[in-house]
């Protein structure tokens, strides 16, 4: 697939009956593909595995939506999710599909703030506007929507989403007590039985270890792949990795394990061959902060337009989703879902106080990952993050490490100016 040629493919029956404004979400998909195919198929010397993501994308309307439809005929349960902290294991133990439903494009926030205050985080604001403006077809395709308290933006939103499609919602403990753990364990056990009530079946011990062991396959191969990209030179861009991290939000897990465990076998042989894709010398940076919802590409296209290289993601599309195992040894049903639980609250959100082993997690990762300087990125009105961020500018300083902090949203408006910072700060890794 070239540059020029590549399209994300149109399905304009199937989204007429998923009652959705075809004519307005033609032209989304024709640009999305347009854009896709400059800012990723332009880069030089990509891993050949890399066509099986292209084609994720070219089908990210039609293939993969067919698939929930079918999932959904058989009674399957189809459940959208916005954030890491809902178990997508349960899901997959019903038999069904968890879809990260998350708003990375400014496209829809018009939509939007016809509702909802114009001064809150841009992607509450995406992805309460893909539903109200029906220009997603998995918004249209879940059964239910699954929300959760862990900031204000979000929990408001759910009470005004529940009016478009039905939102349940979880209670995320905003501390890490052991009542806290108690309150998250009846959520979960809350969780588990929506989805039954949807599939018209419960879930057994077996079928829950089951999907156990596919989300830390998946996660485990998300592991594998940010190991390898600490090589120097980096086998893969940042642009990519992100790509592959966005796409785990809503591809079939067993098959999407087995694609970037395939790339992973592709970036080991590089290393060995010393193929990297920009030289050695390219300048090493890691992303730390907000999720990166899908197709939010704006500061790894800045960085690595620069001429740098992304090396890492501290992020809920980043490591935030994949650092933490479910232990696998449990075989009955309670001692799963403690299991789960334990995983789970190790996700290390700013929505909770005191977080500190995010810093700890930051430092460690930035380590790890042959970094030379560390990008701080916080989406516009997003409090948790932008306060969390003095907490890690303080941590980067006494370790000595480059360091840059970018508030944005998803407007193209503030690109020249954070261009130049962009530039500056790759200049003082360069020395
Ligand atoms: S940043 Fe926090 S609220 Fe957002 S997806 Fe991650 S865990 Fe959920
Ligand atoms: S980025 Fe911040 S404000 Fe936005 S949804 Fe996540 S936690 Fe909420």
């Amino acid at each position: 697939m070239s540059a020029e040629n590549f399209t994300v493919r149109p399905y304009p029956e199937m989204w007429a009956a998923l009652d959705m404004d075809v004519p307005r979400f033609d032209k989304a998909r024709q640009m999305l593909g347009e854009v896709y195919g400059k800012m990723f198929l332009g880069q030089v010397n990509r891993p050949d595995r890399m066509a099986y993501f292209d084609e994720m994308i070219a089908e990210i309307f039609g293939r993969r939506v067919e698939e929930l439809l079918a999932a959904k005929k058989e009674g399957k349960p189809v459940v959208g999710t916005f954030c890491v902290y809902i178990p997508e294991e349960i899901v997959v133990a019903a038999g069904g599909i968890c879809v990260g439903l998350c708003g990375g494009s400014q496209g829809s926030v018009p939509d939007a703030e016809k509702v909802l205050p114009r001064n809150i985080c841009p992607m509450v604001k995406s992805a309460y506007g893909f539903k109200a403006g029906r220009i997603c077809p998995y918004f249209q395709a879940v059964d239910f929507v699954y929300g959760e308290t862990t900031c204000d933006a979000k929990k408001k939103t759910w009470e005004l989403l529940d009016r478009l499609v039905p939102t349940h919602v979880m209670e995320i403990p905003q501390m890490k007590r052991a009542r806290d753990k108690t309150l998250w364990l009846e959520e979960v056990r809350d969780f588990k039985a929506k989805v039954e009530e949807v599939c018209h079946t419960s879930i057994s011990a077996n079928e829950l270890a089951g999907a156990i062991r596919v989300i830390n396959d998946k996660r485990r191969a998300l592991q594998r792949l940010t190991a390898l990209r600490a090589a120097s030179p980096a086998p893969i861009s940042g642009k990519d990795a992100l790509l592959i991290e966005q796409i785990a939000f809503y591809d079939e897990p067993v098959r999407f394990a087995r694609e970037v465990n395939l790339l992973c076998d592709e970036l080991d042989e590089r290393i060995g061959n010393g193929v990297g894709v920009v030289p050695a010398s390219a300048p090493r940076v890691m992303v730390s902060g907000v999720p990166m919802a899908l197709p939010n590409w704006k500061v790894h296209n800045l960085v690595e337009t620069a001429g740098a290289v992304v090396v890492g993601e501290e992020s809920c599309i980043g490591s935030r989703y994949f650092k933490d195992l479910i232990d696998e040894s449990h075989t009955a049903m309670e001692a799963q879902l403690e299991a789960l639980t334990d995983r789970y609250m190790q996700i290390d959100c700013s929505c909770f106080t005191p977080n500190d082993e995010r810093v700890d997690q930051v430092l460690k990762e930035y380590r790890a990952s042959g970094a030379q300087g560390l990008l701080h990125y916080s989406l516009q009105f997003c409090h948790t993050y932008n306060i969390e961020e003095i907490k890690i500018r303080e941590a980067c300083e006494k370790e000595g490490i480059p360091y840059l902090a970018i508030e944005s949203d998803y407007s193209p408006e503030d690109v020249g100016q954070l261009q130049t910072r962009v530039e500056a700060f790759l200049e003082q890794i360069r020395g």
